[in-house]
């Protein structure tokens, strides 16, 4: 049994309540054992407080053991909190060495979390911190909330989340070329004509309006997730785990600045319309009727790298689409040779090779992103956590995209719920005699 003290801030929120207590229940089954105390602005007592979180359980937990479920609760208290007051903080104390602050809040509340922390002595070596996402929302903003959180806690304390670093299948774009060496050879640019990473997703933006708004697919899903993911697929695959984050970073540096004219001809922005079947974007709950918030981008960049040298890399990503799909295919030259590497829905590689039918083969997706990055905190591994420098690394490359967008360079089209995006996205390729590969 692994003992540790778990503080979660915005306990009553979404996010906790949906993934992160499931993730600490089942790792508790797994031979954890976390003293949970949850803080949030409602005041309720600790009683009324599991009372919500069993309702909610039995929603979001797979095959929940009542008995188990009951134990683990028997571990939770509740703190009523604000975040803003620094009284509130003095009800709360590290009970245990290895004590985890999981922030489950707004962003603008981490700074004002910190100072009141360290305010209560909530900032002592061994005590770590669990960022949410999104930590900015350009490299100047990102830049001083982690100065703000700098002041009061070391890099060794922080951990900032990228759920996708904890999916097995992600983690997979890495160890696929780490542990077969043949791979490593062919996925690079001897043999590679070019790489394509698509995020497909058919719903919209449901109940979450609010939040997408302000941000769009370009800060939702490309500057962390999408990049995360180019990051891994190319690194060298002889890199040893502790060195994970440094060669990431590396990669995410050897990114080519798109320049005044790739920032027209290379970048692709769509927002879902009315088709048949959906309502448009516009039309959406907690959307802006004039809202030029983008909910499709597409883009090819190229890589700075002695291994990725003239290789052209597309990506995609968009709500509202024909397919819910999270693929990497790497297309060999010579016609029709590719390895499909699809994440989700079920996670599989297909190997397609001229004059002879694909390969296919089921892979483990393995265990939940989120139980895992819990254990990897628990532990004290940062591997899966970015650093400081790979954030910014990512968003001095999408700034450029950004301020291109607010001096209204690059239009806004439009493109029919339920389909693959733009017009624009699909000449993105043909224009290069490439199309995009989505394997369903
Ligand atoms: P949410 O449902 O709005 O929950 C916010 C939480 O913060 C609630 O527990 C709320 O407590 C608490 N809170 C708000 N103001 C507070 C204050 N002044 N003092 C103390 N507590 C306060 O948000 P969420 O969807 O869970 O998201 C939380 C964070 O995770 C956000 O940064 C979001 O961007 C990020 N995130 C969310 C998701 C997701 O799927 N939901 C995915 C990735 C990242 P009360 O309800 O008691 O007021």
């Amino acid at each position: 049994m692994q003992e540790c003290h778990f503080i979660l801030l915005g306990a009553t929120g979404d996010l906790a309540l949906r993934k992160i207590f499931p993730a600490l229940y089942r790792a508790s089954l797994s031979g954890l054992k976390p003293t949970i105390t949850a803080c949030a602005r409602s005041p309720l007592s600790t009683q009324e407080f599991i009372r919500h979180l069993s309702i909610k359980a039995k929603e979001y937990v797979k095959d929940l053991d009542p008995t188990a479920w009951e134990s683990f609760t028997t571990y939770v208290s509740y703190t009523p909190l604000d975040l803003t007051k620094t009284k509130d903080f003095q009800a709360l104390k590290a009970t245990h060495p290895n004590t985890i602050i999981y922030f489950s809040i707004a962003p603008e509340f981490f700074a004002k979390a910190c100072q009141n922390l360290a305010a209560v002595g909530l900032n002592a070596p061994g005590v770590k911190i669990v960022l949410e996402k999104p930590l900015g929302t350009n490299l100047a903003s990102c830049q001083e909330i982690c100065r703000q959180i700098s002041q009061h806690f070391k890099e060794e304390q922080i951990y900032r989340i990228d759920h996708y670093l904890g999916k097995q299948s992600v983690q997979n774009l890495f160890y696929l070329r780490a542990n077969n060496p043949f791979l490593a050879g062919l996925l690079g640019a001897s043999y590679l004509d070019h790489v394509q990473i698509s995020v497909l997703e058919t719903l919209g933006v449901e109940s979450r309006g609010g939040f997408y708004d302000p941000m769009g697919a370009l800060r939702d899903m490309l500057q962390n997730h999408m990049l995360q993911m180019l990051a891994l697929a190319t690194m060298p695959a002889n890199t040893p785990i502790e060195d994970m984050r440094q060669v990431k970073l590396e990669m995410l540096k050897s990114l080519k600045p798109l320049n005044e004219e790739s920032l027209k001809t290379q970048v692709v922005r769509g927002q879902y319309s009315a088709s048949q079947n959906f309502k448009g974007y516009k039309q959406e709950e907690q959307v802006s009727p004039n809202s030029q918030t983008e909910t499709f981008v597409a883009l090819k960049l190229e890589l700075d790298h002695p291994n990725w040298q003239g290789v052209p890399f597309y990506l995609r990503t968009g709500k509202r689409m024909g397919a819910s799909l999270v693929q990497v295919v790497f297309v060999f030259k010579g016609p029709t040779q590719t390895l499909v590497y699809t994440l989700q829905p079920q996670c599989s590689l297909k190997l397609q090779l001229q004059g002879m039918g694909a390969l296919k083969s089921a892979l483990d997706a393995g265990m939940d992103a989120y139980e895992r990055l819990i254990l990897e905190v628990v532990a004290g591994n940062q591997a899966l956590f970015n650093h400081q420098n790979e954030l910014e690394a990512a968003w001095s490359f999408i700034d450029p995209i950004l301020e291109s967008w607010q001096k209204g360079l690059t239009p806004l089209l439009s493109y029919p719920a339920g389909g693959f995006g733009p017009e624009a996205a699909f000449a993105l390729l043909s224009k290069d005699n490439r199309a995009w590969i989505t394997h369903v």
